[in-house]
């Protein structure tokens, strides 16, 4: 059987290394042929730094005491060219429990390790990127900031101004530029939050029906405003950040209570299970829903699917509420039936 296995090189070894019997994975990981090797030392296989440094002989000796021993390292091919092999090297033990020799198990793991080499590779460059990216951001729209704020002062200087010498129109146009740029601001302030979101983050401990209890509070004049109720349960005590967690839910909140169907007392319900090793939060509404094919965009940023003039807002909340969740590990989806209502579901790893 042993000598059948093509994809594992199998030996046994005596107790000072020789060679005493080679399969067919030992030769097509290896490249020698039975009759070449049989007798010799298994040193062959090591460079020269791991010759000198005696690895194959600590390898033996760790097996003798442990039983067994697992390495990872370049080995020699017959053609020196180098593979990298994953070996487990066994002692073998006769009646007496004397080491009569050893059996040597070794894979070729160089794919492996070259496509790991390569994953960690692309995960750095994006990381890099992702930084740089975030950075950009960070500066465009803390720059453009300042351009804008100029023109709305100078807007609004035109209009206390020159008000009287001004027709109805030039007043109109004005008053247009007046809009967009107050637009433009909140826009530009978004970004800029959402850049900012989790620079400063800091792990603690969060009662998570405290954390909504405030900000019951935070949004009372909303929440009496809409009549709406809000229900909490089962909600646990849960490492997290926060502050972000906080925005979070008053994102989720928010939205629940904007998006209600008119008509209906908005009814906010906020529930949590542990579901494996994280905790799967649900945020449900019963207002307007969402219509399944926009059920992803919706997570992306300024993206939105009403007019402003019927539901105030720049598309930012569920992009920050993304960036929230995945900054603690977890996910955030949502289920919903249009005309029915919503559930924004997010996980939160559990950390103890
Ligand atoms: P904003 O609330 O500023 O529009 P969001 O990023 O918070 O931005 O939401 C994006 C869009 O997703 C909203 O414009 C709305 O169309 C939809 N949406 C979000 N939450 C709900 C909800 N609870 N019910 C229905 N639609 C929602």
């Amino acid at each position: 059987m042993m000598e059948e296995i093509d994809d594992h090189a199998i030996i046994l070894l005596d107790t000072q290394g020789n060679i005493e019997t080679w399969n067919k994975g030992a030769e097509k990981i290896k490249g020698y042929s039975a009759e070449e090797i049989i007798g010799k030392n298994f040193r062959a296989f090591y460079g020269e730094p791991d010759q000198e440094a005696d690895l194959p002989g600590n390898l033996l000796a760790q097996a003798t005491s442990l039983g067994k021993v697992y390495h990872e390292g370049w080995r020699k091919r017959s053609n020196n060219t180098l593979f990298w092999a994953g070996v487990t090297i066994t002692a073998i033990h006769d009646d007496a429990e004397n080491v009569i020799g050893y059996s040597k198990i070794t894979r070729d793991l160089t794919e492996r390790m070259q496509a790991e080499a390569t994953i960690r590779t692309h995960a750095q460059h994006l990381e890099a990127q992702n930084k740089e990216l975030e950075q950009f951001v960070y500066i465009a729209s803390h720059d453009l900031q300042e351009p804008l704020l100029n023109v709305s002062n100078f807007v609004e200087l035109l209009q206390q101004e020159y008000s009287q010498e001004l027709d109805e129109t030039a007043s109109l146009y004005i008053d247009v530029i007046h809009q967009s740029t107050l637009r433009m601001r909140s826009l530009i302030k978004g970004l800029l939050d959402y850049s900012r979101l989790g620079k400063e983050k800091s792990l603690a401990t969060v009662d998570c029906h405290q954390l909504i209890d405030t900000l019951k509070g935070d949004l009372a004049t909303n929440l009496t405003a809409a009549r709406a109720e809000i229900v909490a349960v089962d909600l646990p005590v849960i490492t997290a950040y926060p502050i972000e967690l906080r925005q979070l839910f008053q994102n989720l909140i928010g939205n629940a209570i904007k998006f209600r169907k008119a008509g209906t007392t908005p009814i906010v319900t906020i529930w949590a299970e542990k579901v494996d090793n994280f905790w799967k939060f649900a945020v449900r509404d019963n207002g307007i829903g969402i219509e399944p094919a926009y059920r992803d965009k919706i997570f992306l940023i300024f993206k939105r699917l009403h007019d402003r003039e019927v539901y105030e807002g720049n598309g930012i909340g569920l992009a920050h509420c993304k960036k929230i969740v995945e900054m603690h590990g977890g996910e955030i989806t949502v289920e919903s039936e249009l005309g029915e209502g919503s559930t924004f579901f997010f996980t939160i790893p559990v950390i103890y």
